[in-house]
């Protein structure tokens, strides 16, 4: 079955002259049937530039969104409408405005997971791997940074700029496990345990490094370790396992993330037979927001 569904997809998407993206949490089937895997800023900048004219974004709705804010003359389709992040829904745009108002000299860094509306209304947006350059070259030494709570205190503890600091979190991160971390450092002490800036503050402490899944890959690869702890959503651990082969790698802290399990091989075959669903924003907020994306992807980590 599944071999069918892969070579039905493989044919179609030639015939639809279609790259799939997938982010790194994305389950193992669907990372081995893309064209690319990555984080946020890599697959942001992927859509950018890809010279096909169908992109099908294995992952959640902001980052098909992102896809197309970059590259509106794309057809850009999310295999399932229904996976969502309640980490961007945790914010809307008059709360954004509410809080602009309290700090009119700030400007405004969003976590790229966030609603295309809210990022019509900012500044620049960011991804884990460039958070912090992004607030260093914006010109202002106040920063709104919004929505997630534990980046921004990561970031603003790396900087000189005076933060205000948005009240919200990934569920997946917020809730890591810290005690099963802690289990999987004793049955491994050889191993480093490298934690998502998305999780708690009390788990940036007991690890060897606090990396977004960009930042993780990089590391392991000019790391002399052989075993790793992956303090991030479960995904990564296999993305890690297909890249570095020779070593090994466990997940900490039972981080899963059930909207990126929604994309399924079938859901990808329906929605290139089907050309649907189409991602689509009204044009004004695609274009205002643009502005704040396209900064993100010319930052560099
Ligand atoms: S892992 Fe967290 S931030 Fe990422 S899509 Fe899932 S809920 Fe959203």
């Amino acid at each position: 079955m599944r071999n069918k569904q892969v070579s039905e997809i493989k044919s179609l998407k030639d015939e639809r002259d279609a790259v799939i993206l997938a982010h790194s949490y994305q389950p193992p089937e669907i990372q081995d049937i893309a064209d690319h895997v990555g984080d946020s800023l890599e697959l942001s900048r992927i859509a950018a530039i890809t010279e096909s004219s169908v992109i099908v974004f294995c992952g959640v709705k902001f980052m098909a969104e992102t896809a197309h804010i970059l590259s509106p003359q794309k057809t850009v389709l999310l295999p399932e409408p229904e996976a969502g992040c309640p980490l961007a829904d945790c914010i809307c745009v008059p709360a954004l405005k509410s809080m602009q108002e309290l700090y009119p000299d700030a400007l405004t860094v969003l976590y790229v997971n966030s609603p295309a509306d809210v990022k019509a209304e900012s500044y620049a947006c960011c991804t884990s791997a460039n958070a912090l350059a992004v607030v260093e070259s914006a010109p202002s030494d106040e920063i709104i940074f919004a929505p997630d709570r534990n980046l921004g205190t990561f970031v603003s503890r790396r900087s000189d700029k005076t933060f205000h600091i948005w009240n919200g979190a990934c569920r997946s991160h917020a809730i890591a496990d810290l005690q099963h971390m802690q289990t999987r450092m004793e049955e491994w002490p050889d191993a480093e345990l490298l934690v998502h800036p998305e999780t708690p503050p009390a788990a940036w402490d007991i690890a060897h490094a606090v990396l977004g899944t960009g930042g993780m890959i990089r590391y392991v690869g000019e790391s002399s370790t052989k075993r790793f702890i992956i303090g991030t959503e479960e995904g990564m651990v296999y993305r890690l396992r297909t890249l570095y082969p020779d070593r090994e790698f466990t997940g900490g802290g039972n981080i899963y993330c059930i909207n990126m399990k929604k994309i399924t091989l079938q859901k990808i075959l329906d929605s290139l037979r089907n050309m649907e669903p189409i991602i689509e924003l009204d044009p004004r907020i695609r274009k205002k927001a643009n502005a704040a994306v396209a900064r993100m992807t010319e930052v560099t980590e």
